[in-house]
């Protein structure tokens, strides 16, 4: 709840547990669908990012179409009203009954990753006595420069079809009679805060499509995937990110053919500010090294980016009074890992047992990441305006 006051039953509450603004939530769709808009370009939200039924809820309210990554998430997104000509499907090993399932669906587009999956929905299709529409998803080999965990548009990486495959791939799929080939689609990585990046992209989806224009395929869409960054270090200053810098940046340097629209898939930077974890001080101590430790009730397991991915989230103490003197703390969770560590060297004011914590920018990637792991309850989840 980026500068806002708390309810103050919240303190009482048992945690962990995610908190979501829902105002900032709305703010940030209206900010997004409206900057779209200005250029007629079609967001699908990246359900992974967080796919509870209210946030999707929401999701539909804006018009904004669904980017699914497996089968439950396709039911999902269609469970919360999205329409399946609004939804595509990416995933870089769809599973059999998964591509069943959104043959059954009639979803909008297929991203496909490999040329043994064109023949596998293919054969699927024929059997369902169906069409399906499919996107291929080429590797641009553009290096979004942040964590290699979540960059998926380098050469070398396991998503999307090679470069220099696209000519096979498009003479693949001409010759299979159940697919009919309607885009093209990449996704480069996540958290990309360098629009040159995008710029990228751009220069090099021109240069396919004069490339397909030469083989005379005519594609209705291209999709760029999602990938734009928010603020961690301060959500307080940035709580919405720069979506009209972001569709401009391909307004300007993206070409696009007569009639083609352009798709995003936009997951991080529609909900990642909303959320935040709350969290109570169980412990503190301090090692033989001399650092001081807080131990907290979250873990990795409420939220696993810090272990997984070496990723920062602003921590706050909600309880402790801003004049007392600031200390630098690791944040620690409970679980039996050596990586379950939110913070190294952060300051606080001096931080007791009980105080209450919040992790802020955790709206994404947060409890949708969740586990059971050590047996521990899955997090809890509540929404402003249940107060
Ligand atoms: C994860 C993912 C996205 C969303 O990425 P964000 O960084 O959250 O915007 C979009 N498209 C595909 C194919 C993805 O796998």
């Amino acid at each position: 709840m980026n500068g806002k006051r708390y309810p103050e039953q919240l303190k009482d509450l048992p945690t962990p547990f995610y908190l979501y603004d829902m105002d900032l939530l709305r703010a940030t769709l209206e900010r997004a669908t409206r900057e779209a808009e200005r250029y007629g370009y079609r967001v699908h939200y990246a359900l992974k990012a967080n796919f509870h039924p209210r946030i999707l809820t929401e999701m539909k309210r804006y018009g904004l179409g669904a980017d699914c990554v497996s089968g439950n998430e396709v039911r999902a997104a269609i469970e919360a009203g999205i329409s399946p000509q609004d939804i595509v499907f990416a995933g870089v090993a769809k599973s059999d009954d998964e591509i069943r399932y959104a043959l059954e669906q009639d979803i909008f587009s297929f991203n496909c990753e490999s040329l043994e999956e064109l023949e596998v929905i293919d054969a699927l299709a024929e059997r369902a006595g169906r069409k399906a529409r499919i996107a291929l998803r080429l590797n641009p080999d553009v290096d979004p420069m942040t964590h290699k965990y979540i960059s998926t548009g380098k050469a070398d990486n396991k998503f999307g079809i090679p470069y220099g495959e696209a000519e096979e791939a498009i003479r693949q799929t001409a010759r299979l009679r159940r697919l009919e080939i309607v885009g093209l689609h990449f996704h480069v990585g996540s958290q990309i805060r360098d629009f040159s990046v995008f710029e990228a992209l751009s220069r090099k989806v021109n240069r396919l499509q004069k490339w397909f224009d030469g083989l005379g395929v005519r594609l209705s869409h291209i999709n760029v995937g999602g990938g734009l960054g928010i603020d961690y270090d301060d959500p307080v200053s940035e709580p919405i990110p720069d979506f009209e810098g972001y569709f401009r940046t391909f307004h300007r340097n993206l070409e696009l053919r007569p009639g083609q629209t352009l798709h995003f898939e936009l997951g991080r930077s529609l909900v990642a500010q909303c959320g935040e974890l709350l969290t109570r001080v169980l412990f503190t101590k301090t090692t033989a090294g001399g650092k001081r430790i807080a131990l907290v009730d979250a873990g990795m397991t409420d939220l696993i980016r810090p272990a997984l991915y070496q990723a920062r989230h602003r921590i706050e103490n909600l309880t402790a009074n801003d004049t007392e003197k600031r200390m630098c703390y690791t944040v620690a969770g409970p679980v039996c890992e050596s990586s379950d560590v939110f913070a190294h060297d952060l300051e606080l004011p001096e931080t007791r047992r009980g105080d209450l914590l919040t992790i802020l920018s955790a709206g994404a990637y947060g409890r949708s990441m969740s586990s059971n792991y050590n047996l521990r309850e899955m997090t809890r989840e509540i929404f402003s305006d249940e107060f």
